[in-house]
């Protein structure tokens, strides 16, 4: 079953800059895609379409589905409970006084009673491994734990798709690992835009490469990887762990 399926997606900010040009993408259920790119590619901006954030076409049209439904207006609730997406920063998504009433944000909105939402919200900080963070600000974090609390609120409301925009920003090592323990354990679709690109290595199954608004270049992961010309075309690196590795 299709997750996600992009059919000509083109997007221009208000400003007139072209930031996506003629996407069309398809990504299975269950599938791990690694979104990579060199800065100003189109990664977030194609994460943000994926749950309506960014409008549909002036003609109202979609040009993106997720599990067969059109992100158009009217499907927006619906769209945001199967598509969780943690944005680059932090920032943007704590609002809340206390870390409780953050990532018991979404659960609230599907209206469950109060005793669900606590266990959701205990269950989500135990998983990021902010247990008894509860009472605490968000403001007041360092940026790995406001990333974390973020990540807490998506996983709080059990999206189908997680759609991470560089998800281990701001980690030390030990966040980082964490996090890829994590994301392993959930078996919702995942698609991650990262400049990290041992993370796509370790926990993606495919690549997507983004340049210029376009896909660059779509296949296994590790094939992607490990194609240093392809790599180096698009402001990107093959990842250390593969340095010694000889696909041919
Ligand atoms: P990436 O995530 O790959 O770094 P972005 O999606 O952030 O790329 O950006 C794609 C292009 O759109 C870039 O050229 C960027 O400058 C531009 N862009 C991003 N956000 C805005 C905005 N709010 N207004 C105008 N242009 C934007």
């Amino acid at each position: 079953m299709l997750a996600v399926e992009v059919k000509n997606l083109g997007f221009r900010y208000e400003d007139r800059h072209v930031a996506l040009r003629d996407i069309t993408l398809a990504i299975g259920e269950g599938e791990s895609v690694g979104l990579i790119g060199p800065n100003g590619a189109g990664k977030s901006t194609f994460l943000l379409h994926l749950n309506g954030i960014l409008p549909e076409d002036a003609k109202g049209e979609a040009a993106v589905w997720i599990y067969g439904v059109p992100v158009i207006k009217p499907h927006l609730p619906r769209i945001r409970r199967d598509v969780g997406l943690l944005f680059q920063d932090p920032e943007d998504q704590l609002f809340c006084p206390t870390i409780f009433e953050d990532v018991a944000f979404g659960p609230r909105q599907f209206g469950l009673g109060e005793k669900d939402v606590e266990g959701l919200v205990r269950e989500a900080l135990a998983k990021v491994d902010l247990q008894g963070f509860e009472r605490r600000s968000p403001h007041h974090l360092s940026s790995g734990e406001k990333q974390r609390v973020c990540l807490a609120g998506l996983l709080a409301c059990r999206p189908r798709i997680l759609a991470l925009d560089e998800p281990t920003r701001g980690l030390d090592p030990r966040g980082k690992r964490l996090l890829k323990t994590l994301l392993r354990t959930i078996e919702a679709t995942k698609i991650i835009a990262t400049h990290d690109l041992e993370l796509v290595a370790e926990l993606c199954t495919r690549a997507v490469v983004m340049d210029e608004g376009t896909i660059a270049a779509d296949g296994p992961a590790l094939t992607i990887l490990a194609d240093e010309v392809l790599m180096l075309k698009h402001g990107l690196e093959k990842p250390h762990i593969l340095r010694h590795s000889h696909p041919h």
